[in-house]
């Protein structure tokens, strides 16, 4: 039997609906919306694209939405000046750095200045030691990995004690997902190996996998013989591997082949449409949260 498709596109809406109600309820209380400032510096198509979405979805939810776009000459000075105004502004509540920045503008330092508690997008290196040292609950967990736990969550896939492993070891994805699952918790508590490219033997690991969670960015590392058959497999990949010619799309692709790991597989997520949209959603999420703890409702 095929694997049961995990619809992160459904699974977002659910998520998005139930923020339209909280959004309501905080407006009712307050007379404020939560407040999310997006800054895309540059020309990047990829970093717009996901800009406006992030957009289109905060406005469709009622936010207070502030839109930065700026030139790709912006200086790093620039950008700190624009941030220290924001972490000040008490109408924003997240603000949100679209990555990767210019070459010549310490990205590390761009994010260390925004106030980690508008740091929605959880890079700050704050809400990445609460989230190893706590599962973030008092904190920001960065999108993707918030969002794949989310998927597994509402999916009802069973982590106490289950095997995962995680394909990839950066600080967005690979290492918080990895920090999330091994958390002592009735929503985690799993034994999560951490592959990278340093890995000797990466079909070893990924044969063991109840759960395998592929965030490499390189499409088809992940053979389908090296899937245990029943295993959930969540696909983070986002790989452009050319362009429809009739809407001048780019086709993507993860890093799983979707087609024949379907036949092997429990559950799997789809490029696009799995952790794509929860990440979004996620945002959102923590935007939420956060105008509900500045406004005195947490
Ligand atoms: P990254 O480039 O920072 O890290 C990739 C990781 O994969 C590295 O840690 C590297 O060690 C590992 N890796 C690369 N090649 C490997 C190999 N051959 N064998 C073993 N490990 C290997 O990437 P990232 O920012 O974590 O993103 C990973 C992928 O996920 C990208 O395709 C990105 O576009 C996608 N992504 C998607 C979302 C989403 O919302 N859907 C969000 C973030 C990232």
């Amino acid at each position: 039997m095929p694997a049961k498709i995990l619809d992160g596109t459904a699974i977002s809406r659910q998520i998005l609906d139930e923020l339209r109600a909280e959004v309501g309820e905080i407006v009712k209380k307050t007379g404020k919306a939560p407040g999310l400032v997006t800054i895309l510096v540059g020309n990047n198509p990829a970093s717009a694209s996901y800009v406006a979405s992030k957009v289109k979805t905060a406005e469709s939810l009622g936010f207070h939405e502030v839109q930065i776009n700026l030139p790709e000459e912006t200086t790093e000075a620039e950008l700190h000046a624009l941030i220290e105004k924001y972490n000040e502004d008490d109408d924003v509540h997240g603000i949100l750095v679209q990555l990767p920045l210019p070459k010549g503008i310490n990205e590390k330092a761009i994010v260390n200045a925004i106030d980690p508690d508008k740091d929605v997008d959880g890079f700050h290196p704050l809400n990445l030691g609460k989230l190893l040292a706590s599962g973030g609950k008092d904190g920001f967990v960065p999108c993707t990995p918030a969002g794949i736990k989310e998927i597994l969550r509402r999916t009802g896939v069973n982590l106490d004690g289950a095997e995962v492993v995680v394909v990839g070891r950066s600080n967005i994805v690979g290492k918080p997902i990895a920090g999330l699952l091994a958390q002592k918790d009735d929503t985690a508590n799993a034994t999560v190996t951490i592959t990278h490219t340093g890995t000797k033997d990466l079909a070893f690991h990924c044969r063991r996998a109840d759960v395998l969670v592929v965030a490499a960015g390189v499409p088809g590392l992940v053979k389908p013989e090296w899937l245990k058959p029943g295993a959930c497999v969540i696909d983070v990949g986002v790989n452009r591997i050319g362009m429809n010619e009739k809407t001048g799309k780019a086709i993507l692709s993860g890093d799983v082949d979707f087609a024949r790991a379907r036949e092997i597989v429990g559950m799997i997520t789809p490029v696009p449409g799995g952790v794509g949209p929860m990440t979004i959603a996620m945002l959102m999420k923590n935007t939420v949260r956060s105008a509900k703890r500045h406004l005195g409702l947490e």
